[in-house]
């Protein structure tokens, strides 16, 4: 895929990601697509009424009805789309810096395009210019009022919504001025949960906080809880896609270490979870404790959801997925990632023990994580041979289906270029931090003598 990476394309605003460019993957993918509707939808980013505008026209100017969304968190997009049968087009970079924004296409089932779709669009793209329809075939456009109200509904039904309102739990929420800010508050107070918030504001210069619910850009949420004695605290990228945790003490919760707690609760003996390459141990201890089966994929969200359509497919139960930033997926629920969903489905576990001792299993690793900045491909393609070499010199069992991944028998590492950035990362996990450490350096090490 030259265009769409792993979850989707984005790039800096007005630099690769510019009106002309989002009209034109518009009018290529309402024409692969042959739907005479389409919804679009955007997070919060200042860029975002400009670029949906442009999908909007793009779509109109092929024969498009458009369901105008306005702005609402990406799973409240393939909600729309599934519900309705329709694809959609979302404008957003997730938990990308204020200045980036991306499109991410959506197909009629509520699922994010398959590869071999997203494919042909590229195609129609590079081929251009898509032929337009005559003046009195043009789509139109309406705004869609209720679709918040919508989205909101579907999550409580999906939920445990008795046990959860009998919990009476203190919630601190921090939806980084994201698409969050308009329904992760009023979902959790009709849980019953009393709420107090930080950078719940939509504002698409993200004043408080970068997007991305890292740690470091999570320390006002971190106090929060403690001011307000919360049960938990909860954070979204910019569009609502993930949720990751603070326990009720105000320290992070590992997104490794609440996707096994959660992996746990869901799979029985016989179930498959798919996960990608860069998976945690503390989620393989969960999937093998009930003796369920762990498949790995490439790392993003666009390979992990074509591999749960395609075992489903074949009748294997997949009732969990995801990966450790806090990016889940029920796919009996639906196959796309879902914040406030996978906030709710927390909840459940935390209505009868502190969040702290629902994670106390899976808090005995510690990962590493480094990044090797490269200039040009040149520069990154000898990096990554150097990588290979020492990869393959490794002890350990050697996986190469995204990057290089060595496990051995008391930790992994892996090592492979970013999807976004100009970035080799290396990862390490043990359950010895200086293990951990000294394979990360010992691979870095390797590549930039
Ligand atoms: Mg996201």
């Amino acid at each position: 895929m030259d265009i769409f990476g792993s979850s989707g394309v984005r790039g800096v605003v007005n630099d690769e990601i510019t009106p002309t460019f989002a009209l034109q993957v518009a009018q290529a993918a309402g024409t692969v697509w042959s739907a005479s509707r389409v919804a679009v939808a955007r997070d919060t980013r200042t860029s975002g009424r400009m670029l949906a505008d442009a999908v909007s026209s793009g779509l109109g100017s092929v024969g498009v009805d458009v369901d105008r969304l306005g702005v609402v968190p990406t799973p409240a997009a393939h909600h729309h789309a599934a519900a309705n049968g329709m694809p959609a087009v979302i404008v957003t970079a997730s938990h990308n810096p204020p200045k980036f924004n991306g499109i991410k296409l959506v197909g009629t089932d509520g699922v994010g395009l398959d590869i071999e779709t997203l494919e042909q669009i590229e195609t129609a793209v590079i081929d251009g210019p898509t032929p337009t329809a005559a003046w009195d075939a043009v789509g139109t456009q309406r705004s869609i009022e209720d679709r918040r109200e919508a989205y909101i509904k579907s999550v409580l039904e999906a939920v445990d919504r008795a046990a959860i309102q009998a919990a009476e739990l203190t919630i601190a929420l921090d939806p980084a001025h994201g698409a969050g800010c308009f329904t992760t508050p009023p979902l959790l107070r009709r849980l019953g949960c009393e709420v107090h918030t930080v950078n719940a504001d939509a504002n698409g210069r993200f004043p408080g906080r970068d997007p991305e619910p890292v740690p470091e850009h999570l320390k006002d949420l971190c106090r929060l809880v403690k001011a307000v004695d919360a049960d938990l605290g909860i954070a979204h990228d910019g569009d609502a896609d993930r949720a990751v945790f603070i326990d009720e003490t105000g320290s992070p919760i590992d997104g490794s270490a609440s996707l096994a707690a959660l992996a746990a609760e869901e799979l029985t003996d016989g179930d498959t979870m798919v996960s990608a390459v860069n998976v945690s141990q503390r989620v393989v201890d969960a999937v093998e404790g009930v003796g369920a089966t762990l498949e790995l994929t490439p790392i993003g969200a666009t390979y992990l959801a074509e591999r749960i359509t395609d075992l489903r497919a074949g009748d294997t139960a997949v009732p969990i997925a995801g990966e450790g930033n806090g990016g889940i997926i029920f796919p009996p629920f639906r196959t796309a990632r879902d914040g406030a969903y996978t906030a709710a489905r927390f909840l459940e576990l935390i209505a009868d023990r502190p969040a702290s001792a629902v994670v106390a299993p899976y808090t005995g690793y510690h990962m590493v994580r480094e990044n090797i900045a490269y200039e040009d491909t040149t520069h990154r393609d000898r990096l990554l041979e150097r990588a290979q070499t020492w990869a393959r010199e490794h002890s350990g069992t050697l996986d190469t289906r995204d990057g290089y991944r060595i496990d051995t028998d008391d930790a992994w590492v892996l090592i492979r270029p970013s999807g976004t950035e100009p970035l080799i990362r290396v990862y390490a996990e043990a359950a010895d931090p200086e293990r951990a450490q000294h394979l990360v350096t010992k691979a870095t090490t390797a590549m930039d003598h």
